[in-house]
């Protein structure tokens, strides 16, 4: 399979070059104008490696990081037009692998994308199947089957069962859970979880009889395999 690329940044010209030349290096490319766009795509899952320009309209590229650290650990390498200490320390602060200076040689850009691959954990780590009690959860098509059988999850119970599939036997408190899944400051209402959790046992342990998502009173929620 094909390394992909996503390109944030809203200079197409530019864009355009970068794409061009990492084609031609053989890798898939995608291409975001916008902090929003580019944000949503690379929280998709799709992408090996992100290129995120700093100046941004909408979203800046600072704040595209941040939102994206909640949820992702892809690599990410900042574009930086200044070449100033501060946005560096910020963009690695915020959780960026590498920047780079604008304008730069494509060879240095191609090194530091080599580099971080080699660094980064295997790409798209989540790609396999999870399962458990006969629901089998498949992060790249995103569906979800019980004995065969699809089940319609939105976003965000898809993402929580996800969570949970990924860790099978370790019992998650709802502030883990929280943090992991929805990403933001909740302020304490937990409950969300518990509501999210009631949703996935209409759809799941009550159509299937079965007891996918396991209560531990006063701790929170595991999924188990026996
Ligand atoms: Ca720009």
């Amino acid at each position: 399979m094909k390394t992909r690329i996503l390109i944030i940044e809203d200079e197409e010209k530019f864009a355009r070059f970068v794409e061009m030349e990492l084609t031609y290096e053989g890798y898939e490319v995608g291409k975001a104008q916008d902090g929003r766009t580019g944000l949503e795509m690379a929280e998709s899952g799709d992408y090996d490696l992100i290129l995120l320009d700093v100046m941004l309209p909408g979203l800046s590229g600072m704040e595209v990081l941040r939102r994206l650290r909640r949820t992702s650990s892809v690599p990410v390498i900042m574009l930086t037009a200044r070449d100033s200490v501060m946005d560096k320390v910020a963009g690695l602060d915020s959780g960026a692998d590498d920047y780079i200076t604008k304008p730069f040689a494509i060879e240095e850009l191609l090194a530091r994308i080599r580099t971080v691959l080699r660094k980064a954990p295997p790409a798209r780590p989540n790609d396999n199947v999870l399962a458990a009690k006969g629901v089998e959860l498949d992060p790249a098509s995103r569906q979800v089957t019980v004995r065969g059988t699809p089940v319609d999850l939105t976003k965000r119970e898809f993402d929580l069962l996800q969570f949970l599939l990924e860790n099978k036997g370790i019992v998650l408190s709802r502030e883990t859970i929280l943090e992991k899944v929805w990403g933001f400051d909740f302020e304490g209402e937990t409950n969300a979880v518990d509501v999210y959790v009631r949703f996935l046992r209409g759809k799941i342990d009550e159509v299937f009889g079965i007891k996918l998502i396991l209560t531990i009173r006063g701790v929170g929620y595991v999924i188990r395999d026996e």
